[in-house]
Protein backbone atom coordinates (compact mmCIF):
# COMPACT_ATOMS: atom_id res chain seq x y z
CA UNK A 1 0.00 0.00 0.00
CA UNK A 2 2.50 2.47 1.29
CA UNK A 3 4.78 1.88 -2.03
CA UNK A 4 1.93 2.61 -3.98
CA UNK A 5 1.16 5.75 -2.74
CA UNK A 6 4.32 6.89 -1.09
CA UNK A 7 5.38 8.14 -5.46
CA UNK A 8 2.90 10.47 -5.99
CA UNK A 9 2.89 13.18 -2.67
CA UNK A 10 6.42 13.54 -1.27
CA UNK A 11 6.75 16.52 -3.90
CA UNK A 12 3.86 18.24 -2.55
CA UNK A 13 4.63 17.67 1.06
CA UNK A 14 8.06 18.99 -0.05
CA UNK A 15 6.57 21.86 -1.19
CA UNK A 16 4.77 22.93 1.92
CA UNK A 17 7.93 21.92 4.39
CA UNK A 18 9.72 24.81 2.02
CA UNK A 19 6.46 27.05 2.38
CA UNK A 20 5.99 27.16 6.25
CA UNK A 21 9.99 27.54 6.79
CA UNK A 22 10.85 30.00 7.88
CA UNK A 23 13.62 32.44 9.72
CA UNK A 24 13.02 32.42 13.62
CA UNK A 25 14.12 29.08 14.10
CA UNK A 26 13.04 25.67 16.06
CA UNK A 27 11.20 27.48 19.05
CA UNK A 28 8.69 28.56 16.45
CA UNK A 29 8.69 25.31 14.54
CA UNK A 30 8.16 23.95 17.58
CA UNK A 31 5.42 25.30 18.55
CA UNK A 32 4.22 24.98 15.02
CA UNK A 33 4.48 21.23 15.11
CA UNK A 34 2.73 21.51 18.97
CA UNK A 35 -0.40 22.96 17.38
CA UNK A 36 0.04 20.44 14.35
CA UNK A 37 -0.54 18.11 16.78
CA UNK A 38 -3.44 19.44 18.53
CA UNK A 39 -5.12 20.86 15.48
CA UNK A 40 -8.01 18.21 13.36
CA UNK A 41 -6.61 16.58 10.47
CA UNK A 42 -9.63 17.28 7.85
CA UNK A 43 -10.26 14.65 5.11
CA UNK A 44 -11.67 16.23 1.74
CA UNK A 45 -13.76 14.10 -0.81
CA UNK A 46 -12.57 15.50 -4.11
CA UNK A 47 -15.75 15.55 -6.32
CA UNK A 48 -19.54 17.77 -5.33
CA UNK A 49 -16.87 18.40 -2.17
CA UNK A 50 -14.14 20.78 -3.77
CA UNK A 51 -16.02 21.51 -6.71
CA UNK A 52 -19.36 21.02 -9.01
CA UNK A 53 -17.97 17.76 -10.58
CA UNK A 54 -22.51 17.07 -11.60
CA UNK A 55 -22.22 20.74 -13.75
CA UNK A 56 -19.76 19.26 -16.80
CA UNK A 57 -17.16 16.62 -15.20
CA UNK A 58 -19.93 13.90 -14.48
CA UNK A 59 -21.73 13.93 -17.83
CA UNK A 60 -17.82 13.77 -19.23
CA UNK A 61 -17.00 10.70 -17.05
CA UNK A 62 -20.04 8.73 -18.19
CA UNK A 63 -19.68 9.32 -21.62
CA UNK A 64 -15.77 7.89 -21.33
CA UNK A 65 -16.45 5.31 -19.06
CA UNK A 66 -19.05 3.88 -21.14
CA UNK A 67 -15.93 4.23 -24.13
CA UNK A 68 -13.49 2.36 -22.23
CA UNK A 69 -15.79 -0.37 -20.83
CA UNK A 70 -16.35 -1.15 -24.80
CA UNK A 71 -12.92 -0.48 -25.49
CA UNK A 72 -11.73 -3.22 -23.36
CA UNK A 73 -14.30 -5.77 -23.60
CA UNK A 74 -15.00 -5.24 -26.88
CA UNK A 75 -18.80 -4.91 -26.67
CA UNK A 76 -21.83 -2.56 -27.71
CA UNK A 77 -22.87 0.70 -26.43
CA UNK A 78 -26.07 -1.23 -24.82
CA UNK A 79 -23.83 -4.09 -22.76
CA UNK A 80 -21.64 -1.27 -21.78
CA UNK A 81 -23.77 0.06 -19.74
CA UNK A 82 -25.68 -2.97 -18.40
CA UNK A 83 -22.42 -3.96 -16.89
CA UNK A 84 -21.31 -0.55 -16.02
CA UNK A 85 -24.06 -0.27 -13.65
CA UNK A 86 -24.07 -3.42 -12.44
CA UNK A 87 -21.03 -3.38 -11.12
CA UNK A 88 -21.38 0.01 -9.65
CA UNK A 89 -24.32 -1.35 -7.82
CA UNK A 90 -22.38 -4.40 -6.51
CA UNK A 91 -19.43 -2.65 -5.76
CA UNK A 92 -19.57 1.27 -5.71
CA UNK A 93 -16.72 0.97 -8.62
CA UNK A 94 -17.34 -0.16 -12.37
CA UNK A 95 -13.41 0.06 -12.30
CA UNK A 96 -13.74 -2.92 -9.55
CA UNK A 97 -15.74 -5.26 -11.23
CA UNK A 98 -13.74 -4.73 -14.29
CA UNK A 99 -10.76 -6.49 -12.55
CA UNK A 100 -12.65 -8.74 -10.92
CA UNK A 101 -14.73 -10.62 -13.52
CA UNK A 102 -12.60 -9.24 -16.72
CA UNK A 103 -9.04 -9.43 -15.40
CA UNK A 104 -8.68 -5.54 -16.76
CA UNK A 105 -5.76 -4.11 -14.96
CA UNK A 106 -7.13 -1.28 -12.65
CA UNK A 107 -4.40 1.35 -14.11
CA UNK A 108 -5.53 0.77 -17.45
CA UNK A 109 -9.25 1.17 -16.95
CA UNK A 110 -8.60 4.40 -14.79
CA UNK A 111 -6.63 5.68 -17.68
CA UNK A 112 -9.05 4.66 -20.43
CA UNK A 113 -12.68 6.33 -18.25
CA UNK A 114 -10.53 9.47 -17.23
CA UNK A 115 -8.69 10.21 -20.48
CA UNK A 116 -9.77 13.74 -20.70
CA UNK A 117 -8.94 17.67 -20.23
CA UNK A 118 -10.41 18.63 -16.92
CA UNK A 119 -9.66 22.32 -17.34
CA UNK A 120 -12.62 23.38 -19.32
CA UNK A 121 -15.38 21.74 -17.30
CA UNK A 122 -13.91 22.68 -13.56
CA UNK A 123 -16.62 24.42 -12.02
CA UNK A 124 -15.83 25.61 -8.12
CA UNK A 125 -16.41 28.25 -5.34
CA UNK A 126 -13.88 30.80 -5.55
CA UNK A 127 -10.52 31.28 -3.33
CA UNK A 128 -10.50 28.02 -2.52
CA UNK A 129 -6.88 27.93 -1.39
CA UNK A 130 -7.24 30.68 0.67
CA UNK A 131 -10.16 29.27 2.53
CA UNK A 132 -8.83 26.44 2.92
CA UNK A 133 -5.47 27.51 4.30
CA UNK A 134 -8.19 29.37 7.39
CA UNK A 135 -9.04 25.57 8.03
CA UNK A 136 -6.18 24.84 11.28
CA UNK A 137 -4.80 21.43 10.51
CA UNK A 138 -3.91 19.25 7.92
CA UNK A 139 -5.73 18.58 4.93
CA UNK A 140 -5.66 15.00 3.61
CA UNK A 141 -7.95 14.17 0.05
CA UNK A 142 -9.22 10.82 0.12
CA UNK A 143 -11.29 10.20 -3.26
CA UNK A 144 -12.75 7.26 -4.64
CA UNK A 145 -11.67 8.76 -8.13
CA UNK A 146 -8.38 7.89 -9.79
CA UNK A 147 -5.51 10.05 -8.54
CA UNK A 148 -4.59 11.58 -12.07
CA UNK A 149 -7.42 12.70 -12.11
CA UNK A 150 -7.74 14.14 -8.38
CA UNK A 151 -4.41 15.62 -8.94
CA UNK A 152 -5.64 17.60 -12.17
CA UNK A 153 -8.92 18.48 -10.65
CA UNK A 154 -6.40 19.96 -7.64
CA UNK A 155 -3.96 21.82 -10.10
CA UNK A 156 -6.17 23.96 -11.81
CA UNK A 157 -8.58 24.75 -8.83
CA UNK A 158 -4.66 25.85 -7.27
CA UNK A 159 -5.10 24.07 -4.10
CA UNK A 160 -2.87 21.02 -4.77
CA UNK A 161 -0.80 22.36 -1.84
CA UNK A 162 -2.99 23.07 0.29
CA UNK A 163 -2.82 18.97 0.43
CA UNK A 164 -0.24 16.78 2.57
CA UNK A 165 -1.36 13.22 0.64
CA UNK A 166 -3.83 12.02 -1.63
CA UNK A 167 -5.33 9.06 -1.76
CA UNK A 168 -6.96 8.18 -4.56
CA UNK A 169 -8.80 4.67 -5.68
CA UNK A 170 -5.58 2.78 -6.41
CA UNK A 171 -4.45 3.29 -2.92
CA UNK A 172 -7.30 1.92 -1.56
CA UNK A 173 -6.62 -1.61 -1.58
CA UNK A 174 -5.95 -4.28 1.62
CA UNK A 175 -5.09 -7.53 1.01
CA UNK A 176 -4.91 -7.57 -3.17
CA UNK A 177 -8.98 -6.26 -2.94
CA UNK A 178 -10.15 -2.65 -3.97
CA UNK A 179 -11.98 -1.37 -0.76
CA UNK A 180 -13.17 2.15 -1.57
CA UNK A 181 -15.38 4.71 0.50
CA UNK A 182 -17.50 3.47 2.38
CA UNK A 183 -15.10 1.09 3.61
CA UNK A 184 -14.76 1.32 7.41
CA UNK A 185 -11.65 -0.96 7.35
CA UNK A 186 -10.04 1.54 4.52
CA UNK A 187 -10.92 4.17 6.44
CA UNK A 188 -8.99 2.85 9.43
CA UNK A 189 -6.16 1.83 7.22
CA UNK A 190 -5.65 5.54 6.06
CA UNK A 191 -5.83 7.14 9.62
CA UNK A 192 -3.62 4.47 11.02
CA UNK A 193 -1.01 5.41 7.98
CA UNK A 194 -1.84 9.09 8.88
CA UNK A 195 -0.75 8.52 12.21
CA UNK A 196 -3.72 9.93 13.10
CA UNK A 197 -6.43 9.25 15.97
CA UNK A 198 -10.17 9.10 14.54
CA UNK A 199 -11.48 11.52 17.22
CA UNK A 200 -9.14 14.10 15.63
CA UNK A 201 -9.93 13.14 11.98
CA UNK A 202 -13.22 14.96 10.20
CA UNK A 203 -14.17 13.64 7.16
CA UNK A 204 -15.99 16.81 4.74
CA UNK A 205 -17.95 15.07 1.69
CA UNK A 206 -20.51 14.92 -0.35
CA UNK A 207 -22.15 11.03 0.09
CA UNK A 208 -24.05 10.09 3.06
CA UNK A 209 -23.23 6.47 2.81
CA UNK A 210 -19.44 7.69 3.30
CA UNK A 211 -20.52 9.78 6.17
CA UNK A 212 -21.72 6.94 7.59
CA UNK A 213 -18.78 4.57 7.48
CA UNK A 214 -16.78 7.75 8.44
CA UNK A 215 -18.35 8.01 11.49
CA UNK A 216 -18.50 3.91 12.12
CA UNK A 217 -14.87 4.22 12.25
CA UNK A 218 -14.73 6.99 14.52
CA UNK A 219 -14.59 9.77 12.75
CA UNK A 220 -16.77 13.41 12.89
CA UNK A 221 -18.43 14.30 9.75
CA UNK A 222 -19.17 17.29 7.53
CA UNK A 223 -21.76 16.92 5.63
CA UNK A 224 -21.56 19.05 1.85
CA UNK A 225 -24.66 18.60 0.47
CA UNK A 226 -24.68 19.09 -3.15
CA UNK A 227 -28.20 18.84 -4.65
CA UNK A 228 -26.54 16.52 -7.77
CA UNK A 229 -25.44 14.08 -5.44
CA UNK A 230 -27.67 11.22 -4.91
CA UNK A 231 -29.49 10.65 -1.58
CA UNK A 232 -27.89 13.63 -0.75
CA UNK A 233 -31.16 15.01 0.73
CA UNK A 234 -31.32 12.42 3.49
CA UNK A 235 -34.86 10.99 4.78
CA UNK A 236 -35.15 13.06 8.28
CA UNK A 237 -33.28 15.67 8.10
CA UNK A 238 -29.45 15.89 9.36
CA UNK A 239 -28.75 12.55 9.91
CA UNK A 240 -27.65 11.04 13.65
CA UNK A 241 -23.69 10.28 11.67
CA UNK A 242 -23.53 13.78 10.84
CA UNK A 243 -22.23 16.33 12.69
CA UNK A 244 -22.59 19.54 10.63
CA UNK A 245 -24.40 20.02 7.12
CA UNK A 246 -22.83 23.01 4.73
CA UNK A 247 -23.10 24.39 1.60
CA UNK A 248 -19.56 24.28 0.83
CA UNK A 249 -16.26 25.05 2.54
CA UNK A 250 -16.88 28.75 2.54
CA UNK A 251 -19.86 28.26 4.95
CA UNK A 252 -17.62 25.62 6.53
CA UNK A 253 -15.51 28.47 7.80
CA UNK A 254 -18.14 30.91 8.67
CA UNK A 255 -18.68 28.39 11.80
CA UNK A 256 -16.59 29.68 14.64
CA UNK A 257 -16.73 26.06 15.54
CA UNK A 258 -17.27 23.86 12.94
CA UNK A 259 -17.72 20.57 14.91
CA UNK A 260 -17.44 20.35 18.58
CA UNK A 261 -13.95 20.01 20.05
CA UNK A 262 -12.36 20.60 17.37
CA UNK A 263 -10.97 24.35 17.86
MG1 LIG B 1 -18.14 13.22 -3.70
Amino acid sequence: MSSARTPHFPAVRARRARVHASHSGSIELASRASVQRQAPVWLFDLDNTLHDASYKIFPEINISMTAAVMESLNVDEPTANILRTKYWKRYGATMIGMVRHHNIRAHDFLHRSHRFDVRPLIRAEKGLAFKLNQLPGRKVLVTNAPLHYARAVLKHLGILRCFDSLWGVEQMKLHGHFRPKPSVTMMRHILAHEGVHPKRAILVEDTLENLRGARAAGLRTVHVFHPGTPFSHGKNGRPDFVDLRVKNVGHLLLRKHPVRGTF
